[in-house]
């Protein structure tokens, strides 16, 4: 793959070379008026009011998002382990707004398909002729019996794109003395970023054994095998042995949770198997963002949409971006809504300037830092076929790989995040993203991270 850096990002994840593969010339393009309404400012949601905005700046486009500040999911296991600053995982809509974006801090309540309209929690009407929902995730506290959402603030799962979540995963184990066991439950499928707990886990475990050497990380999986398995396998036993615990369900033992006991802070499994901890974080089963269900766009947990467009299939002038979707192949991940919102802010654009556009391609790739300057990376490219988005050009890092090829994994990652938060936020990061700091990552990384938003 060519050399990933903030400014090559755009043309590889589709963007802009999209708008251009649309048939649209970028006359016709800045024709298009009418007016969008987003709901979530996240990787889909954000990317589609900036390649909106930019590309027909007649178009009224107002994005609803309930937070001022959006704190990336992505890179903030990087903060776990002391390679981040909290910090610099912040963003604000200013960019946006410049552009001419109406950024409404509010949170979408309802949809009015017929009417066509939004309704926010202060009241606020929005009429719109298209509608764009990328409202992330919601958890299923009641997939791990004993886990709630009142527990998720002692026993955090840190999933969802709140800044709290990942503050209080931060002090439950900087809170652990040393010598203690910290616990992890992980998801069954289909959940946000497949090989985001991986990343985690490696995190976590690289934190104890530069803080806490005496203390072990128990994980318990429902699945059998998961994402970059055999890469993540390696990095357990070449950097984390006797601190990690892997727990992979097999045909005889099954490690899914049965029994949460908060108060006595034990984990059982369905084969049995009982955890002490210390602390801990579950990872519970997930479904789309609740707008997404009062909109009717779903279908059970998640919602169905045209691959050709991301149009939602079950109402008419909505489409959906990002985690909420049903888009097998494609994994739930910011480089997927990211490209996803590309398509969907070309299909609109050709729509409403009445103009023929190409058909869709999409891209994706997941890169997970396992150690100081370990990263891997998994991807591939996708097309629409058959009412699906086939994969094609796929690859994974593999077992033993040279450390050379897994540091320049790493310089993409990073030239990856500056690329894809430039193209969220029309802006610059808020705050300079911090290097990579394996010589000392404890100054990294504050306990309690301060100045966390929303
Ligand atoms: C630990 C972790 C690591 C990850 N690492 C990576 C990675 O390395 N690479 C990668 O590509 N992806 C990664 N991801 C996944 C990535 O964060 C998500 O896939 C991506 O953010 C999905 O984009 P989205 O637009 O669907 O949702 P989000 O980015 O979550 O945005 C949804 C937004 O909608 C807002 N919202 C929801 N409902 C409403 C409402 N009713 N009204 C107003 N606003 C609303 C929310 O406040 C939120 O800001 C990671 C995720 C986690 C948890």
């Amino acid at each position: 793959m060519a050399k990933l850096t903030r400014r090559t990002f755009g043309k590889l994840a589709g963007g802009a070379g999209l708008i251009t593969a649309s048939g649209l010339n970028t006359f016709a393009i800045a024709q298009a008026v009418g007016k969008v309404v987003i709901v979530g400012g996240g990787a889909g949601g954000a990317t589609a009011a900036h390649t909106l905005k930019r590309e027909a700046p007649a178009l009224d486009v107002t994005l609803i998002e309930t937070r001022s500040t959006y704190a990336t999911s992505f890179f903030s296991n990087l903060a776990i382990g002391g390679f981040r600053t909290w910090d610099s995982l912040n963003h604000n809509y200013d960019g946006l707004r410049r552009l001419g974006v109406k950024v409404v801090i509010d949170t979408a309540t309802s949809v009015d398909p017929i009417k066509r309209t939004v309704t926010t929690g202060a009241g606020r009407i929005f009429n719109y002729d298209k509608l764009i929902l990328s409202p992330g995730i919601d958890m299923k506290y009641d997939s791990v019996p004993g886990y709630s959402r009142e527990v998720s603030n002692t026993i955090p799962h840190a999933y969802q794109t709140s800044a709290m979540g990942k503050q209080q995963l931060m002090s439950a184990l900087s809170g652990m003395a040393d010598g203690g066991t910290f616990a992890m439950v992980m998801p069954n499928n289909p959940y946000r970023c497949p090989p985001g707990p991986y990343e985690r886990a490696c995190m976590i475990a690289h934190y104890l054994k530069t803080k806490k050497p005496k203390s072990r990380l128990v994980i318990l999986d429902p699945k059998k095998a998961f994402s970059k398995q055999p890469v993540f396998m390696e990095a357990f036993d070449k950097y984390y042995k006797g601190i990690v615990e892997m727990n992979l369900s097999t045909d005889i033992d099954d490690f899914s949770v049965t029994a949460l006991d908060v108060k006595g802070k034990e984990l059982t499994t369905k084969s049995g198997k009982k955890v002490k901890f210390n602390a801990a974080s579950i990872i519970p089963q997930q479904k789309a963002g609740e707008i997404a269900f009062k909109a009717g766009v779903n279908e059970g947990d998640w919602c169905p949409v045209n691959p050709e467009t991301f149009a939602a299939k079950k109402v008419e002038n909505i489409y959906v971006l990002g985690d909420a979707t049903i888009a097998a192949e494609m994994p739930k991940s910011a480089f997927s809504a990211n490209s996803q919102a590309k398509v969907a802010a070309g299909d609109i654009l050709a729509i409403m300037a009445k103009k023929e556009k190409f058909p869709a391609r999409f891209r994706n790739t997941c890169w997970s830092l396992m150690a100081p300057d370990d990263c891997v990376k998994v991807g591939a490219n996708y097309a629409p076929k058959d009412g699906k988005l086939d994969p094609s050009g796929g690859f994974v890092s593999q077992k033993g790989e040279d450390a050379g090829i897994r540091k320049q994994n790493y310089a993409e990652a990073i030239g990856w995040y500056e690329g894809i938060t430039a193209d969220m936020f029309a802006n610059k990061p808020a705050t300079a993203p911090a290097k990579a700091a394996p010589a000392a990552p404890a100054k990294a990384a504050p306990a309690v991270p301060a100045k966390k938003a929303g």
